[in-house]
Formats: structure tokens, sequence, C-alpha cells
């Protein structure tokens, strides 16, 4: 299968291509994708900048039918779409059925949305002026995503970017090329004018720079690693653009002595470890009270051991491979770190499968201390540390002593444990009596401090980047 980029309302070959391997049998190639480059680039955005102002005045109605086009596709298309990303990706397949099933719901939710688009009218001050404020389009959005969600992070971006008339430079993570052109495919045949969506998979660092200071790009929006995101950010800082930054998470779970047992192990162990870890808002910090450790501890681990890690299309398969090799030696790495710095590991080996890919034991490290690296930075893995504290003021301290800030969850059963922990936790998201990851699509995604930058993705917050308001004032 070979994957081309859709420039300008076509489908492009490159000079370069990239294998796509898939993570659980690397003797499996599922596609052959094209690498671009900055000439390509420069055709995708003269042509999504010369479209632009066609689809920003396009009715509701047009932005409806594409939409719900492109959401219906993937709904019915999801056990197919999903098997592919699960191939590319590894994350379960019914992981990857689940999310393929996302992007379809977001395509109908802004389906709906750019229908429900409205403005606000309010009295002057003055006598008889009348002020009214409507959105309009930014323009040309940049989309830079990452491989963990290849299918909804692609669509929770290009949804709301197309519903409230922009056009579109997807420039998705190298890893994950399949998805990526599974939806462009959809769209190429959803009605949009050629050159509102491109698709430009290229090498991030070779595009990057140019894509995100280009004067035609009016905005960008970035989910990826902190790194990369703050070098996006000084450079967009500098040129006053639009930006929109979703990074990383070290997301507390705390667990608190009058927790339900039970479902504080099923929480955890579903935002540790399940889609293999690699979620931001995985539950990596377990932050439980003195006199529930150690049967937290025991029943946590034990429902650890007996998951099945395996290839992700197999149908026993709990828990898919890592990524790559990469991702794979990082997460090794930590576990060392966490070893070294004092901690107990369970877990936390290489598996070996029937074929040959990146296989690895969740991890489970006890005895941390939340100043140790196994608590500062974000692993992108199966691997979670446990922070034994007093009570639940040490424990809310803790929760909040990381320079993330993107979810943040309790177990317990108290009433004002959980209602001070809502208002005090300082992350974009908080769960109380589930896990950290797992959210609704039509509700805000986001978070605070070293996490996002920017105003919320998702839901009819969307709005608030993909559009820019304008202020009348009219004396009749
Ligand atoms: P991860 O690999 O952990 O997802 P990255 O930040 O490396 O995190 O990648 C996220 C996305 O950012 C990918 O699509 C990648 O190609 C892209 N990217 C990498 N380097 C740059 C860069 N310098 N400028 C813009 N985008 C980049």
């Amino acid at each position: 299968m070979d994957y081309h980029n859709f420039i300008a309302g076509d489908w492009q070959e490159t000079s370069q291509s990239t294998e796509n391997v898939n993570p659980s049998d690397i003797s499996d190639i599922v596609g052959v994708a094209a690498k671009g480059d900055a000439a390509d680039l420069d055709v995708a955005i003269d042509a999504a900048y010369a479209v632009a102002p066609v689809w920003a005045k396009s009715t509701p109605q047009q932005r409806f039918d594409v939409l719900d086009f492109i959401g219906t596709e993937l709904l019915v298309r999801k056990e197919e779409l999903g098997r592919l990303l699960s191939r590319e990706e590894g994350k379960t397949l019914p992981e990857g059925i689940g999310e393929v099933a996302r992007a379809g719901q977001i395509f109908k939710f802004f389906a709906g949305e750019a229908l429900r688009q409205r403005g606000d009218t309010l009295a002057s001050v003055r006598p008889g002026i009348d002020v009214d404020i409507v959105r309009y389009p930014v323009g040309v959005v940049g989309l830079i995503t990452p491989w963990n969600f290849p299918m909804a992070i692609p669509a929770w971006k290009t949804a709301p970017a197309l519903a409230y008339g922009n056009a579109v430079i997807l420039k998705p993570a190298e890893l994950v090329p399949g998805c990526a052109w599974a939806l462009a495919e959809i769209i190429s045949r959803s009605g949009l004018p050629a050159g509102v969506f491109n698709l430009v998979m290229a090498r991030g660092s070779v595009v990057g720079p140019k894509l995100i200071n280009s004067p035609k790009i009016n905005a960008i929006s970035f989910t990826g690693s902190v790194p990369t995101g703050r070098g996006i950010a000084a450079v967009c800082g500098q040129q006053l653009k639009k930006l929109q930054l979703e990074m990383g998470g070290k997301n507390p779970m705390v667990v608190l002595d009058d927790a339900d047992l039970d479902l504080a192990v099923d929480a955890c162990l579903n935002g540790a470890f399940f889609s293999t870890g690699q979620r931001c808002t995985a539950s990596s910090r377990l932050i439980v009270t003195e006199g529930i450790h150690d049967r937290f501890v025991a029943a946590l681990s034990e429902r650890m051991a007996a998951l099945k890690v395996g290839a992700a299309l197999a149908t026993a398969t709990q828990i898919g491979p890592v990524v790559d090799a990469s991702q794979l030696a990082q997460n090794m790495n930590y576990v060392e770190i966490a070893r070294q710095q004092g901690g107990k590991i369970m877990g936390g080996e290489r598996v070996k499968a029937d074929t040959e890919g990146f296989f690895m034991a969740p991890a489970l490290i006890t005895e941390t201390t939340n100043d140790m690296r196994i608590n500062r930075e974000e692993v992108f893995g199966p691997v979670a540390s446990v922070v034994r504290v007093k009570d639940y003021d040490e424990a809310l301290a803790v929760a909040n002593d990381t320079e993330f800030g993107l979810s943040s969850g309790i177990c317990t059963t108290s009433l004002k444990y959980a209602s001070h922990f809502r208002q005090n936790a300082q992350a974009g998201m908080v769960m109380v009596n589930l896990p950290t990851a797992g959210v609704d699509y039509h509700v805000p995604f986001g978070g605070t401090k070293g996490s996002s930058f920017g105003s919320r993705e998702q839901g009819s917050y969307a709005a608030e980047f993909y559009t820019t308001v304008k202020t009348a004032y009219t004396l009749p």
C-alpha cells in the first residue's frame, strides 16, 4: 500500500518514502508512506492560502454536509480502519476500533456545531448604538499531530478547523501515516473544494519550521512532546501567531484510605497501563495514603501481572506493544533510573511473543518519592509509580507538585475530599473515582501549567481557537 500526500486536491508522489512498520511484528510492513519536503509543503500552503477565502464563505449547510459525510464513513468503516490503526500503532483492536468510532463521533459533533455558530448582540453603553460580536475563521491552520492517537487527534483538530471555515495543512506523525492517509482519502471524497484540506506527510524536523514560520499560516495547533512544543511556541511568540499546544502529563491519581479498593485498582490499572500507557492523560503517579497503601499495591500488582501482553490484533491481548524501538528503550531506561534512585520494581521486563515486536510488561514502581525522576518526567509507556503519603493534605500537595497539569484524579468515598480536590487540583481535567485517562468528545480537553498552552480543544470551546471575533458598532 502506498500512501501519497494529498495536496491542492491531488495525490502527490514524493521522491522519498518511509516504511510503516507494525510494532507487533517488525517483519510486517503496513505500507510505504510519502516523505515530503519543503517544496511539497509550499504547494500545500499556497493552495490552502488561495482557497481559504472561498471556504470561509461556505454556508453552514455545506460544512455540515462535508463533516457529516466524513463522520458517517468513519463510523461505518470503524472495524476495518480500527484494524489498520492497531496494526500500525499497536493499541489493541478494541482500542483501535473505539478510536476510529471516536473520530467519527467528533466529525458528527462538529457537523452539528457548523449549524450552531452564533454570535452575540448587546446594547451599547452609549445611547442608540448596536454592538454585534461575530465569529470569523482564522484562515489557514497548521495541524501537527503525534502518533499515539493517530485517528482521533487529527480528527479533533481537522473537524473544528473545517467546521469553523478554515483551510488545513495536516502534518501527522511519521510513525502513523496509514491512519492520516485513510482520513485524507475519506476527506478527498467529501465535497470539500480542492486545497481546503492538505495532508503533508514529512519529517517534522524538515517541514515543521517552514510550516510554523510561513506568513500564510495563521494558526498552529500542536500535540506532541514538551521540547518540540516549546520550540514552536518560541517561534509563534516571535511572530505573534495564534497557537494551541497540548503536550505532556505526569498525571496524579490519589487513592485515599476511604476509597473503594476494587474501584481504585480498576481505575489505576486502566489509567496507568491501557493503550500501553501511551496516553498523555495516563495515571503515572499513584499517590496513596498509608492506611490503604499495602492492600492497594498488592491488589494492583496482582492485576497488573495478569495482564496479557501481546500482538495488538490478537484477541487475548490486553496490552499491545510499545510503538517503536526508541520508545521501548526510553521506557526501559526510566525503569532503570527508578531502580537506581531506590524504587522497587515489579514487572517492566521485555516480553517475548510469537512475532518480533516491541513488547514490554507493565511496570509498577513502589517506594518512590515525588522528587525522583520517575515522578518528574513523562515516560509515555506502561510504567506507573507509587508515592506513599500520610493523609489527604499531603496527597493534594504531592499531586500538585509537578510542572504538568493535564489530568488529575482521586479515588475516595468522601464528598468532602472529592469536592476539595475538584476545586484545588491544578489540572485542566479532574476525575473523581475514574481513571485520569478516558474523556468525552463533546467537552473541552486540555490542561494547565506545562501541559498545555492556548485555548482548549474539543467541544464548543474549540471555537475559541479556530475563530476570531469581530466586534461591530453601528449607529443606525
Ligand atoms: P512524539 O514523537 O513524542 O509524538 P514530537 O514532538 O517529536 O513528539 O512529535 C509530535 C509531532 O511534531 C510529529 O508530527 C512530529 O513530526 C512533529 N515535529 C517534530 N519536530 C518538529 C519541529 N521542529 N517543528 C514542528 N513539528 C515537529
